[in-house]
């Protein structure tokens, strides 16, 4: 069978294994070759993640934009708002719950008060406080938060943007509707296009992250990734699934299918963020979310929703608190669980974003921030996984939000795909 007519996500799961198995290789060597070899790899990659990221902030404005004012006044924006805050706060809740109580049952860190004295005295700057998350929602400036990288900030902005404009005269508005739609077009073609690269992206990228981290220096930390992994793979292949086919009455293999070009990408950019276009492209390009609702709920909750994040968050401060012998009573976990919360809509979508996160709840639930020194050697193999299950999750909760959506029923309605 020619390469091309393989399945997206099958081409990149390829590639995937195959950096796995090339990257001890790598790993072992040095000298020049060695060198070119990874270099080759790191600006391979870097192209890739860079084309993904720069559609990432038109393709949030436009979608935005062009859905508000699409929602209209009819009550349906408030809704759909509504319905996302609920599932994202459910989900993400669940998420850092069944990641305590592993923690709690596996206890990665008991006795492991050698170790903590080995993490040395590497302390961390001060937390990026909740503060300045807050602050950030409402951007002084708009184009400056774009150049940021402040997603919040441009989602507050577009989505206040498209209630006025919405208001404008019937002429304008249509103008600026348009307009919005015309952008979102191109940038979904745009993705299409760089998908295309994905496979040699991810390729670049995995041999990269496996023959640096590689599997030899991990053994230390064994029980505490195997307790993250374990509450992913539980969460992703579980949880989500239960409320997809219970709740939101749909097959959790064919939105599989659908997004795992998406979930794979997450997976070996460690960013989020960077698979937006892919999921976006995906959602629309399989009709499985009713455009309407596929552009305002699929940005938000890539911004806001990061189930694997919090299950992260919590683990990991649990793990140092058990490392460490400081007894945490009940109060002291759920509070780790409400900070862990609270800084997963904050968190950027980019690599590593999980750490800034955890230092927050380390500061709030008086844990010892040298704990992270620690945690930081393994943490890319994790974050890829968080990142992989942030985006399941995302794309679990749009078909959750839609649910008796009556502009979903009748799409589905129309389609009416067998299973
Ligand atoms: N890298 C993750 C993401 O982009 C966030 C994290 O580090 O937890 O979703």
């Amino acid at each position: 069978m020619r390469w091309s007519r393989i399945a997206a996500h099958w081409r990149i799961l390829a590639a995937l294994v195959a950096a796995m198995a090339l990257s001890p290789l790598l790993g072992a060597a040095d000298g020049p070759f060695a060198d070119g070899v990874s270099m080759l790899c790191k600006l391979g990659g870097g192209l890739f993640i860079n084309a993904l990221k720069m559609l990432v902030m038109p393709l949030v404005a436009s979608s935005l934009v062009a859905a508000v004012m699409g929602l209209g006044s009819g009550g349906d924006f408030g809704r759909l708002f509504g319905r996302l805050c609920f599932w994202v706060l459910t989900t993400s809740l669940a998420a850092a719950l069944l990641g305590l109580a592993l923690v709690d049952l596996i206890g990665p860190g008991r006795g492991g008060a050698a170790a903590a004295a080995a993490a040395g005295a590497a302390r961390q700057s001060a937390p990026a406080g909740l503060f300045d998350v807050l602050l950030g929602i409402v951007p002084a400036n708009p184009l400056a938060a774009a150049a940021g990288d402040h997603l919040l900030g441009v989602v507050f902005f577009s989505i206040v943007f498209g209630v006025f404009a919405a208001r404008l005269p019937e002429a304008q508005a249509q103008a600026i509707a348009g307009l919005a739609r015309a952008v979102f077009a191109a940038m979904i073609g745009m993705a299409r296009w760089v998908l295309g690269f994905a496979p040699l992206g991810v390729f670049l990228l995995a041999l990269d992250a496996f023959s640096v981290h590689g599997l030899g220096t991990l053994r230390q930390l064994a029980w505490y990734m195997l307790t993250v992994f374990a509450g992913l793979a539980a969460h992703a292949l579980v949880v989500l699934p239960l409320l997809l086919v219970f709740v939101a009455r749909r097959s959790p293999l064919r939105l599989w299918r659908a997004v795992a070009p998406a979930v794979l990408t997450a997976f070996s950019t460690a960013s989020s963020k960077a698979a937006l276009p892919i999921t976006m492209e995906a959602m629309e390009g399989r009709a499985l979310l009713s455009p309407r609702i596929a552009r305002f709920v699929l940005p938000l909750s890539a911004t806001v929703n990061m189930n694997g994040s919090a299950l992260y968050e919590c683990v990991a401060a649990l793990f140092v608190a058990q490392l460490y012998g400081v007894p945490l009573g009940l109060s002291g976990q759920l509070l780790v669980v409400l900070v862990a919360l609270l800084t997963t809509l904050g968190l950027s979508g980019m690599p590593g974003a999980g750490v800034i996160g955890l230092t927050t709840v380390l500061a709030a639930a008086g844990l010892p921030a040298d704990g992270l020194a620690l945690l930081l050697g393994v943490d890319r193999l994790l974050d890829m996984a968080r990142t992989g299950v942030n985006v399941w999750g995302d794309a679990c909760l749009a078909l959750l939000v839609a649910r008796n959506e009556p502009q979903q029923a009748q799409e589905d309605a129309a389609a009416a795909v067998p299973e």
